[in-house]
């Protein structure tokens, strides 16, 4: 079977998350800390968070001077099991603020505050 591409405008997606945002990982698994964003797919609505839900990956070796073994590497979350951390209220959801000037600026939907 072919697999169909699905075309996707990015600048259609409303991607609240950003590179190095702190979040908080709210799935039901154990693994529930906080991280720093250090990858966003767009497409898929996933974020990688540094040192949050790793697994376990085995690694081939390709070179003579590469050692094969097992590395542990960050998974993919989906957007909706991470909340963006406030500095004051702690895990939050984004709302967004329409400026003056026309800008949208990102803010904690509990206090106000802008990220
Ligand atoms: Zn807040």
């Amino acid at each position: 079977m072919k697999k169909t591409k699905v075309k996707v405008n990015k600048n259609e997606i409303k991607f609240k998350l950003k590179k190095n945002d702190n979040v908080k990982i709210m799935t039901g698994k154990a693994n529930t800390g906080t991280g720093r964003i250090i990858r966003i797919d767009v497409v898929n609505q996933k974020v990688y968070v540094e040192g949050q839900n790793l697994v376990k990956k085995a690694i081939k070796q390709k070179k003579q001077n590469q050692k094969a073994g097992i590395s542990e590497i960050e998974a993919a979350i989906h957007i909706s099991n991470v909340r963006i951390i406030c500095k004051k209220c702690g895990p939050t959801r984004i709302g967004t603020k329409i400026g003056a000037d026309g800008k949208k600026t990102r803010i904690c939907k509990k206090c106000g505050d802008e990220f």
